[in-house]
């Protein structure tokens, strides 16, 4: 991992380093494990895992193979079926 991703070392308001939230728009969630060249909470990763699961042994040995920069559009598709509805935030809008 990137040393500079340590956080506390570098307080700096306005700079906000993307990578230690999660990747899911909404999702306030610290970050848990990599996917793609992006990062994912514990709670999104599960559910990327069952998603990759789904789509059958043979994604799972591909997805092995690929490089980070080769799983984001991957990672992109599956971030495309993650309704952020489901996913408790402090700023959600009362309806
Ligand atoms: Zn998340």
């Amino acid at each position: 991992m990137n040393p500079s991703v340590r956080h506390t070392m570098f307080p700096e308001p306005g700079d906000k380093m993307h990578d230690l939230t999660c990747l899911i728009k909404g999702c306030q969630a610290r970050v848990y494990a990599p996917a793609g060249t992006h990062s994912i909470c514990r709670e999104h990763f599960l559910n990327y895992l069952t998603w990759r699961r789904r789509k059958g042994p043979q994604m799972f040995l591909k997805y092995a193979g690929m490089t980070m920069e080769e799983r984001d559009p991957l990672v992109a598709e599956w971030a495309n079926t993650i309704r952020v509805e489901e996913i408790p935030t402090a700023s959600a809008p009362k309806t």
